[in-house]
């Protein structure tokens, strides 16, 4: 099948055309993100697939559907940059990619957090440059603390289970419980008892309307006094300026993301040579106890394999004619 893969970078070249081998669809890559001004590219794919950065709102559903399209495939969990009621509507089938590793999400949120703890990123350039001297690397252990996990779901459970492996208490609100939380030793509290008591708090929730800003000034003003955020969810559930007010003060002592809320115009691309005109991520990168990384917590192989796999099932399953097995939930009426 005729398919416009669009934010396709070289990685995504690669492991697609070699998970393609067989099946053989027609790859049409992209390096450009989906826009209103480059949906023309997929013109004459059934199918179009794009990336968490990719705007598919209700116009360009709009642009594809008139140009042929009937299956958008994220090559994502998280599905928030997609309008679900206007793909409905135009009757374009929109899948995602439900299961893979969440292991590699989970782990590297384990590392954001202890690379802001035990200042690692910072250490490794001293050490670079000749500097052994340890003032201002000072963390603290994490057996004992306490550890809030906001999203229970998938990653947030096995995140929790490392956790608990490390001797703290684990401490959980989701608005679905899940009973293999508690059977875990975990505990499930709501939203303010897990960030009056949390040492650190760690993001695994979806971003959607009642997530959006889940941390924000009035949240980040009840945490612990200088406890650490971890956010390799989605940028949207921080108020990143809110976010940057507490660090200043001290309120939030460590600030951990993969994903940011104007991620969109930044990550994926090397901006090295130019003039970053985003003076909040400037800003946050400019703090001893913050480490930003470009939405990288899925790239391990075993992921970005299962990824394409799903994404090229899902395509051959529209081709045959086939129940999508990986289509996003409906929207809610
Ligand atoms: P999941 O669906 O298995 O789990 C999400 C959990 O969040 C569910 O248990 C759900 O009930 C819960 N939840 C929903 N609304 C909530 C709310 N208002 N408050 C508290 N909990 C709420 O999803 P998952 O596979 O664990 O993935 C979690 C998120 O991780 C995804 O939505 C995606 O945004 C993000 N993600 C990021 C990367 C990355 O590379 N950084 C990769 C994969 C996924």
């Amino acid at each position: 099948m005729k398919t416009a893969v669009f934010s396709a970078r070289r990685y995504d070249r690669t492991m697609l055309t070699r998970a393609n081998a067989q099946a053989r669809h027609e790859l049409r890559f992209i390096e450009d993100r989906l826009t209103p001004a480059t949906a023309v590219l997929a013109m004459g794919c059934e199918a179009v697939c794009v990336f968490v950065n990719d705007n598919v709102d209700a116009e360009v559903l709009d642009l594809l559907g008139r140009q042929g399209t009937r299956l958008v495939a994220t090559r994502s969990t998280g599905y928030n940059h997609i309008d679900a009621v206007a793909a409905e509507r135009l009757g374009i089938d929109v899948v995602r990619v439900t299961d893979y590793s969440p292991h590699s999400v989970a782990e590297f949120a384990v590392g954001l957090l202890l690379a802001v703890n035990r200042k690692i990123a910072r250490a490794s350039v001293r050490t670079r440059d000749g500097n052994f001297d340890l003032d201002g690397l000072m963390g603290f252990d994490l057996y004992g603390k306490t550890v809030g996990v906001i999203g229970t779901g998938k990653i947030g459970m096995i995140f929790a289970r490392i956790m608990l492996g490390f001797g703290c208490t684990v401490v959980g609100h989701d608005v679905y419980p899940n009973p293999g939380f508690e059977a875990l030793g975990a505990r499930y509290v709501d939203i303010d008892a897990l960030l009056d008591c949390s040492d650190v708090v760690s993001l695994h929730c979806p971003l959607n309307e009642d997530t959006h800003h889940i941390v924000n000034a009035a949240s980040l003003a009840r945490a612990k006094r200088g406890s650490i955020l971890v956010n390799t969810s989605r940028g949207g559930l921080i108020d990143t300026e809110a976010a940057v007010a507490a660090l200043k003060t001290g309120q939030l002592g460590g600030l951990a993301i993969d994903v940011y809320e104007q991620e969109a115009s930044l990550f994926f691309q090397d901006l090295s040579s130019t003039v970053i005109t985003d003076d909040v991520i400037q800003r946050l990168v400019s703090f001893p106890n913050v480490i930003v990384t470009g939405h990288q917590a899925f790239f391990t192989v075993e992921a970005v394999d299962q990824i394409m796999q799903t994404t090229l099932e899902s395509i051959g399953a529209l081709e045959r004619g086939e129940a999508l097995t990986n289509r996003i939930p409906a929207p809610e009426p």
